[in-house]
């Protein structure tokens, strides 16, 4: 039976938060610390003792031992190095000890996170630095109470070698612009802009005992072998099907450790396809959802083989059925709590609404291929375009409201807004529904949802710094063009009209309220212009180009070397993977599938020669026999095939891009072609001797 909870009594108990500051610093430590980290002020060095030291007290009351600072390095995830907070000890006492410098700044050896060449292995120093806006927390686990410091990580020579870093930049690229945006509307009071984001996560849950006999699962995260079961996800009943007892066991524990973290969990369901979940947080500033957002995807790892579940991050664990994304809620708002994307009751009269989303539409249309590239991953590749995620091609979904708008502009003027009002059920017991002034399109990559965009393209186990980053930049980049030419208007008013109308019609091109999923919208949206990027190999040229190099850095966001060593890691993550992804393949073809079928088929043909020898007509046995045979033939070209293929990619690696496009275009066709007879291989052969859990047993049962 489960225990009772309060939510407000466990919520944020293990975070370093505003009241436990305010109730652990001095006066003037505190108010010196509070104005870091809501107007980026920087931060006197002097203070730092104080705070470490009552950080640490803090963290040793409630039984922490160890510290780590936390980072996001270019692997996507995080990492961690614990020290305890031991000193040396005097007179054989030991002595617990957290200093200012230790809080500040940890060094790591660097040299084993992907750097994209940014560091010589001999140059090795990498330097972590406390991000005092997102709080420390304390992790409890069954191995003990660690306490956690979020941290920015860099080389020694000062460039960013994480996720974070480009993202702190970005905010305050974008809160520079669109303050100087408010400034000309009159709008003084506010200081700053916040980037909030809100990620909903997609997972699957399988059972761990099946889990721990699928090598594929186990070196990929994604099947590489399966064929399709009886029943898929045809008959929709488990998106927001009822929750089974053990996913919800599942769930209660996870909320209970992120409540507790302070992460504010809050909605979850049955996603589509069978086995997959969704969890979505209430949006927060968008660097403490990034970091938010490592710690849901890090307990659900965790927290699964409790329930003796596996949770599997993956975008395509499963052919077949849908895969998983993580959808990016974003929005702009001041620090004086208006959200900038609100377009209120009427929005044709909101001129600064306008201004701010015409902004959007603009660097989303000239800068499409780096959000394109923000979604990237070797995962992304099997859901884009696919009919079950958005198309490859960017393109914005606004909803009939501000396509009317946009028309009237263009026409000559805005007089009205289209409203929602009332709609009714047909059921006199039914309270009459209020309908939004804008239906939602499921299709669209990038959705105007009411007051946020949700950028629905990013995959499921990448962090949500990339796309927020670029977000960001793009859209500072086009507010600085619009301060710039709207600080010289004579006529404010005209100006702005005149701004808006001209920007809509040069990049209406990249507005699309139709069904993204269809055929016709290829054709469309080539003869509009807009790029199809249809993998990520293709989508990392962009990173580097003039375009985007001059971009980030004119709001230093990244360098040129900080966006080379990018684009040289994202070759190399994808290469890797699909290297991992092929050598799994033939591991388990020669070491698991092919003992499997001669065995089996050994015994067909025993069988078949008894029944000949008894008299029988064996022409069952016989054409079971020749169908494994034909497969088994095909199954074994494939394998020879993929280790030649394999082989000749690896020679490729003194030129990244070459052997990336060599991984997709040659040894990740070839393992489509394996994969084809085994499948059907699957079929064939009696299920007691197949050598792994199917597809079946893996989505049916939890
Ligand atoms: P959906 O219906 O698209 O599945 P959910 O309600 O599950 O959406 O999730 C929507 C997400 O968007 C939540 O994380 C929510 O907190 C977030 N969100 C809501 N308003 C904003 C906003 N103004 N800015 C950013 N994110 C927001
Ligand atoms: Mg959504």
């Amino acid at each position: 039976m489960y225990e009772k909870i309060s939510i407000p009594e466990i919520f944020g108990m293990n975070v370093f938060n505003d009241a436990m500051m305010r109730e652990h610093l001095p006066k003037q430590v505190y108010k010196e610390l509070k104005n870091t980290i809501e107007r980026g002020e920087m931060l006197n060095s002097s203070i730092a003792d104080i705070i470490a030291n009552a950080m640490k007290d803090w963290a040793v009351e409630r039984g922490a031992t160890h510290y780590t600072h936390w980072f996001q390095p270019m692997t996507g995830i995080t990492a961690e190095k614990h020290d305890s907070f031991l000193t040396a000890p005097i007179n054989g006492k030991a002595i617990m000890e957290f200093s200012g410098k230790e809080l500040i700044k940890g060094e790591s050896d660097a040299s084993s996170f992907p750097s994209g060449g940014l560091r010589a292995t001999f140059e090795a120093r990498g330097y972590t630095a406390w991000d005092c806006t997102s709080p420390a927390f304390l992790r409890e686990d069954a191995a003990g109470i660690t306490l956690y410091i979020p941290t920015a990580f860099c080389s020694y020579t000062g460039e960013a070698l994480d996720k974070k870093t480009p993202l702190l930049r970005s905010v305050e690229a974008v809160s520079k612009q669109a303050i100087r945006i408010l400034h000309l509307f009159g709008n003084t009071t506010a200081k700053r802009i916040n980037v909030y984001s809100g990620a909903e996560q997609e997972y699957f849950l399988i059972d761990r005992t099946l889990y721990q006999q699928r090598k594929d699962l186990i070196f990929t995260g994604r099947t590489l072998f399966g064929a399709a079961p009886p029943k898929g996800q045809e008959l929709d009943d488990h998106y927001f099907g009822s929750i089974k007892e053990r996913v919800a066991c599942f769930m209660r524990e996870l909320n209970i450790e992120l409540w507790k973290l302070g992460v504010t969990a809050k909605t979850q369901h049955n996603e589509v396809a069978p086995a997959q979940h969704e969890l979505a947080p209430i949006y927060d500033d968008c660097n403490r959802a990034a970091d938010h957002n490592q710690l849901v995807m890090e307990a659900m790892k965790r927290i699964a083989g409790h329930h003796n579940l596996t949770c599997l991050l993956h975008e395509k664990p499963f052919a077949g059925v849908n895969g998983s994304g993580k959808h990016n809620n974003w929005s702009l708002g001041t620090d004086d709590g208006q959200n900038l994307l609100d377009p209120g009751k009427t929005p044709h009269e909101n001129a600064q609404f306008l201004v701010f989303l015409t902004a959007i539409i603009k660097g989303v249309d000239k800068y499409s291929e780096l959000l394109r590239l923000a979604a990237a991953n070797p995962g992304n590749d099997h859901r884009l375009g696919k009919q079950e995620a958005p198309p490859a091609i960017i393109s914005i979904f606004l909803g009939d409201q501000l396509l009317d708008i946009f028309d009237q502009i263009e026409h000559g003027g805005a007089t009205s807004s289209i409203q929602g009002g009332k709609m009714r059920v047909g059921v006199n017991t039914l309270p009459y529904l209020k309908r939004d002034a804008t239906d939602r399109n499921r299709t669209s990559p990038f959705a105007f949802t009411g007051n946020k965009f949700e950028f629905r393209m990013p995959p499921s186990s990448g962090s949500i710094s990339g796309p927020n980053f670029v977000l960001n930049t793009i859209v500072a980049d086009v507010l600085a063009e619009f301060a710039d030419e709207l600080e010289k208007a004579e006529d404010f008013n005209t100006a702005v009209h005149e701004l808006i109308r001209k920007t809509y019609a040069d990049h209406k091109r990249i507005i699309f309220d139709g069904n993204g999923y269809a055929e016709e919208w290829l054709q469309e949206a080539e003869s509009r212009g807009l790029s199809n990027i249809t993998n990520m190999v293709d989508s990392i040229p962009y990173l580097v180009d003039e375009k985007a190099i001059a971009l980030f850095e004119r709001h230093k966001v990244l360098n040129r070397v900080e966006l080379h060593s990018r684009s040289e890691i994202l070759y190399e993550t994808y290469i890797k993977q699909i290297n991992i992804e092929a050598r799994a393949m033939i591991d388990i073809a020669s070491k698991q599938i092919r003992p499997a079928i001669v065995k089996y088929a050994g015994e067909v043909a025993t069988s078949l020669a008894a029944m000949k020898a008894a008299g029988f007509d064996a022409s069952v046995e016989e054409e079971l026999l020749m169908e494994i045979n034909d497969n088994m033939k095909a199954f074994q070209e494939a394998l020879k095939h993929l280790s030649e293929v394999t082989q000749e990619a690896a020679k490729l690696k003194n030129n990244s891009k070459l052997q990336a496009i060599f991984y997709r275009d040659q040894v990740f066709k070839v393992m489509e072609e394996l994969r084809k007879p085994a499948d059907r291989l699957e079929f064939l052969v009696d299920e007691k001797a197949w050598p792994f859990p199917t597809y079946g047993e893996l989505l049916y049962n939890v």
